[in-house]
């Protein structure tokens, strides 16, 4: 089998065990060449000048948001806004969307497994306009209910904010399902990506969400470059998120004519060379195919599922299911912190994230404090999985 992590030349300098994936994941060769590639041959301003490079900068830039257009099989690039990530996506739709629309008889709904991304900026919209926030609670294996679906949905729900995959448990949501409660209310669906679009083919017409939102150097990209996808008709009618140069048609001293879209939306000198970086991470994707890449982790989330679950007093948070997870297995392990859970696997080479996983609502609802997680990608490797279980097996015994 073909060894990936040759492609990833962090790789071949460091001798580490990278199992933090969803946190952020390591970057190819054809991804660093990009970037280093715009920066030596077409650096200049893009969308500004009319020199040449000028020019070059802005062709590849565009070019950036049409491949990031197919890779989500967005209708028209012109709902493709690059931002800096996921948290600046969600909160350009809360400040512009749902500032403006949303009043003190709606409700907003919220799941509990949310990334504090995609919560706080809906607690800010709920205090602003008076809307009421209600949280959807999942089951403690991630699953959502019918009976807690329809406790949460209601005639008045006019915008549903959910993650694609939950960054603590792994779990996809059935964004389906949620579509088509939100459709029945009249309400718009914010759907969270930054751990899906890594892992798994999105169709945002088909899955007919209103908004989405992913981060680039989730997906192997660069750090710095999100993306929100949002349907043409609502953005349209959205004010701008932040204004100065480069979102105007023309401005006067009484005001301004704002850009089309996707302009309107990225005032500011952009990040052109992360787009670049994004769209090689993208094409990198494509070569390898999520077909593979989903073989690959479901094979190693299954080995290190397995081998967790037979550690005594360690608890994976979740499903039983491999495939219910994404390549995220989060633990406790009784009587040990996770704080030194991941201390001691440090000490064995494995860099894993313990914490809360910014999402602290959650935790609280599993009743747990914090815990330990191991993120997998298609590029690590059955050894590098059993080290992960070896080392996870010693951590009681270790701390004395
Ligand atoms: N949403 C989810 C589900 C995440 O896992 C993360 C990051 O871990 C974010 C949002 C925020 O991503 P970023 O920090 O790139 O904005």
């Amino acid at each position: 089998m073909y060894d990936f992590k040759k492609d990833f030349p962090l790789f071949k300098d460091r001798d580490v065990i990278y199992l933090d994936n969803a946190a952020t994941a390591q970057k190819p060769a054809c991804v660093i060449e990009a970037e280093k590639e715009f920066y030596e041959k077409h650096n200049a301003n893009p969308l500004r000048g009319f020199y040449p490079l000028s020019l070059e900068a802005t062709d590849a830039y565009e070019a950036a948001r049409k491949t990031v257009q197919h890779f989500i099989h967005a209708a028209s690039e012109t709902e493709i806004i690059l931002t800096r990530n996921t948290t600046e996506s969600l909160n350009l739709v809360a400040y512009s969307y749902g500032l403006n629309n949303l009043c003190p008889e709606d409700e907003i709904v919220v799941s509990i497994m949310e990334h504090h991304s995609n919560m706080l900026p809906w607690q800010m919209v709920a205090r602003q306009t008076g809307a009421k926030l209600i949280y959807l609670e999942c089951e403690k294996d991630g699953s959502l209910s019918e009976a807690k679906l329809d406790e949460a949905f209601s005639d008045k729900t006019r915008l549903v904010a959910i993650t694609q995959v939950s960054n603590v448990l792994g779990r996809p949501t059935p964004v389906e399902e949620i579509v088509r409660r939100a459709r029945k209310s009249n309400a718009v669906v914010v759907l969270d990506a930054a751990q899906s679009s890594p892992h798994m083919p999105i169709d945002v017409q088909k899955l007919d969400v209103d908004f989405l939102a992913f981060s680039g150097h989730k997906l192997m990209g660069p750090m710095g470059i999100g993306v929100l996808y949002g349907k043409k008709k609502l953005l349209k009618a959205m004010p701008p998120f932040l204004t100065g140069g480069e979102m105007i048609d023309s401005v006067t001293r009484d005001g301004a004519k704002y850009a089309e879209l996707p302009h309107k939306f990225e005032a500011g000198t952009v990040n052109a060379a992360g787009a670049v970086g994004l769209a090689a991470a993208i094409d990198y994707i494509n070569k390898i195919g999520f077909e593979t890449m989903q073989e690959r982790e479901l094979t190693l989330t299954k080995r290190a599922l397995e081998g967790l679950k037979a550690i005594p007093k360690v608890h994976v948070l979740g499903s039983e299911l491999a495939e219910e997870h994404t390549g995220i297995l989060t633990f406790t392990i009784e009587d040990v912190h996770p704080h030194d859970v991941s201390a001691v696997l440090e000490s064995d080479g494995v860099a894993v994230r313990a914490g809360h996983h910014c999402a602290q609502p959650l935790l609280e609802y599993l009743g747990v404090r914090s815990a330990t997680r191991a993120s997998l990608m298609f590029y690590n490797t059955e050894e590098e999985v059993d080290a992960l279980v070896k080392s996870v097996a010693g951590v009681r015994r270790r701390m004395g």
